[in-house]
């Protein structure tokens, strides 16, 4: 895989943005996180140069192994589910987008504790209600809300979801709106929750008029993955 025509595709992409943006109204700004998960350093690099300096993966073996193999000054995102047995591995992320369980809230806010400095992570909401997915139902927020207010060594800086794959425009704007009504309610908790991490490669325009602050892209700028 080269990526070449990595900043043609992300020009257009965030034209695609700009625009999308403006038909939502919301006034937000969006950054593109760039998924790199199952391609290699190279990648990284091409996306730094490109003018991406967020980039995602959703293994933390995965992602630890490529930090060694590029020295470019990107920030890492943790997009996958994080096992409690490493919590301490988010140490080299600057945001965990998928907060799933109220028992990964506690290994980390011990890490943040023992760090003298809290880790920023986004609540993982299942709004669809598919099994296949995890994160917390809307219904339990309010108390999650409640609950991660007393834990001192873990900031909530938002929400992040996942759409069906196959939904129809319809589904997405009402899984995407729901995830932004969750975001609004831990808001009203107290919590500095402005994130939105919402969109992928074939739903990110309307995650972006349904409010997204931050869209995760994989395939639309490098391509498909063969893994
Ligand atoms: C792989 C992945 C993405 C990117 O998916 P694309 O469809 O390739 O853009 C976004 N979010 C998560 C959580 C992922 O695992």
């Amino acid at each position: 895989m080269h990526f070449q025509d990595l900043p043609a595709r992300l020009a257009d992409i965030r034209g695609r943005i700009g625009l999308a943006a403006e038909r939502g109204g919301f006034g937000q700004h969006v950054t593109v996180v760039a998924v790199t998960k199952s391609h290699g350093p190279e990648a990284v690099r091409a996306a730094f140069h490109a003018g991406l300096a967020d980039v995602g993966e959703n293994r933390v073996q995965e992602a630890l192994n490529k930090m060694q193999k590029v020295d470019v000054p990107v920030r890492w995102h943790l997009i996958g589910h994080l096992q409690r047995n490493k919590a301490k591995h988010i140490d080299r992320f600057t945001l965990l987008h998928s907060l799933d369980s109220s028992r990964l809230a506690d290994a980390l806010s011990d890490v943040g504790r023992q760090r003298g400095s809290p880790v920023d992570v986004l609540l993982q909401i299942n709004v669809s209600g598919e099994g296949t997915k995890g994160g917390f139902a809307p219904s339990e927020l309010a108390l999650e809300a409640d609950r991660l207010a007393r834990l001192t060594g873990v900031v909530l800086r938002g929400v992040m979801t996942m759409a069906p794959l196959d939904a129809s425009e319809e589904e997405l704007r009402r899984v995407f709106g729901g995830a932004r009504e969750g975001r609004d309610v831990l808001a009203r908790a107290g919590h500095p929750a402005a994130e939105l991490s919402m969109g992928m490669s074939n739903d990110y325009e309307i995650a972006v008029e349904e409010g997204a602050t931050m869209v995760r892209l994989g395939t639309t700028l490098f391509g498909a993955r063969d893994t």
